[in-house]
């Protein structure tokens, strides 16, 4: 194995740059982006995590085909330069992901219920069940005795659980930096202290949601994401 000792530690230190974001990556994979809309303009964006801000900084031809980094500049990429009213402000970046949050949030309480025999199809919503009884197990599909099966989640805690965290993850600046090694974070440092100031409130505005929801739960053993 010759050209593995031979890499150059320029090599290296991307590809550790690269893992640093790619494990995360997985962990979240099958969760909705954090969509933002530009107070201006009214587009709307995804919003990268903080970590790409990595990335996007020991990249040279970065900005070169005018896809800055969101986080360097936090405005919408859609509007011209000179205005100011499209940039992304700390109020208006915590009010945006509390209310996804509680869309997500919606969507688990309103549930919907499918049952796992794939070919009896009936679905309703738990609001329309009189008794809920022990929905995680799932409730004994209506269609008994011709259909054995149970109705269940589409939208389970766990995927409300994962799709908050990582929320909480793509502002988590301080847990980025962090997963660096002192060397290579130094040439970072300057710039996500300056985003950390920026995106607190929204990033303890988003943990506070998951937080509280995570201990409405009774059940939390059985969930994929470790912390
Ligand atoms: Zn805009
Ligand atoms: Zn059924």
């Amino acid at each position: 194995f010759q050209s593995r000792s031979i890499g150059s530690s320029n090599e290296d230190t991307s590809t550790m740059l690269l893992s640093v974001i790619d494990d995360e990556d997985e962990r979240y994979r099958g969760c909705e982006p954090l969509r933002l809309s530009c107070p201006s303009c009214t587009n709307t964006f995804e919003c990268p995590a903080v970590s790409s801000l990595i990335a996007s900084l020991s990249d040279p031809n970065e900005g070169k085909d005018a896809t800055v980094n969101f986080w360097r500049r936090m405005r919408c990429p859609r509007c011209p330069d000179d205005t100011d009213e499209c940039r992304v402000s700390p109020a208006v970046l915590a009010n945006q992901i509390k209310r996804q949050a509680d869309n997500f949030i919606n969507r688990y309480y309103k549930g919907l219920l499918m049952c796992d025999d794939e070919g009896c199809k009936y679905s309703t919503h738990i609001v329309n069940l009189r008794v809920m009884g022990d929905s995680e197990r799932g409730t004994i599909c209506p269609n008994y005795p011709q259909c054995n099966g149970r109705l269940v989640r589409q939208y389970t805690e766990a995927d409300l659980y994962r799709q908050l965290s990582y929320f909480c993850y793509v502002l988590d600046a301080t847990r980025c930096l962090d997963k660096l090694d002192q060397k290579m974070r130094l040439p970072f440092e300057k710039e996500f202290a300056v985003l950390n100031q920026t995106i607190s409130s929204a990033f303890l505005e988003i943990q506070r949601i998951r937080d509280r929801c995570a201990f409405g739960w009774v059940q939390l053993t059985d969930l994929a994401v470790s912390i």
